[in-house]
Order: C-alpha cells, then structure tokens, then sequence
C-alpha cells in the first residue's frame, strides 16, 4: 500500500474489469421456446430494450473510466476538466471518473 489513502487507479482498473466482464456478457438470445405468448413475447421485447439501454449506460461509463486512466497516465487526473480547479477528494473517491468538479458538473449537466 501507498501512503495514498485512496487509490484511484486501483478503484478506475477495478470498474473498468467489471464493465468489461459486463459487456462480455452481452445480450442473452432469445429462446423461441419463450414465445408462448404475445405477453411473454411483449416482456422479451422490454428485456432487450432493457439490455440494450444498460449495455449503452456500461459503454458510456467505460469510455469516462479509461478516460480517467488516460488522465491518471498523463497527470491531469484530480483537476477538473473544466475549470482546472482541483476536484473535491470525496468526489473522486465516489466517482473516480469523474472529469469535472461538483459545480462544472452541475454546468454540464448529468452523470459522470
Ligand atoms: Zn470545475
């Protein structure tokens, strides 16, 4: 252990692994046997959007994990993206991808 008391790359490496293992999985294929029914037809329909949308949200967050790798690597990783102020230590150990401060964040709206 460093006498780091948070260590971002290892939580940054660690959600990348599990997004990854995620993303692997990817969408189970129908089973024709499951469409007995227009609902059970209707709820395979809903499953697979679900996927979808989760398996966009997981690209989405994977892409802002290697990006924060990416700032980590070349020093940058802490300062906010926007307004170059440092970002808050309770931020980044909640969010370790994140790439702007609490109030750029408000700014730019939405996750991240
Ligand atoms: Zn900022």
């Amino acid at each position: 252990m460093s006498e780091t008391p948070f260590d971002a790359r290892a939580a940054l490496l660690a959600e990348r692994d599990r997004l990854l293992a995620e993303l692997a999985e990817g969408i189970v294929a129908p089973d024709p046997m499951t469409y007995g029914s227009q609902a059970a037809a209707a709820t395979q329909v809903f499953e697979q959007q679900r996927d979808l949308a989760l398996r966009e949200r997981n690209q989405h967050q994977l892409a802002a994990v290697e990006a924060a790798l990416r700032r980590l690597d070349d020093g940058t990783f802490g300062t906010c993206a926007r307004c170059g102020k440092p970002v808050a230590a309770a931020r980044i150990e909640a969010l370790p991808w994140a790439a702007y401060c609490i109030d750029c964040q408000r700014i730019v709206g939405r996750r991240g």
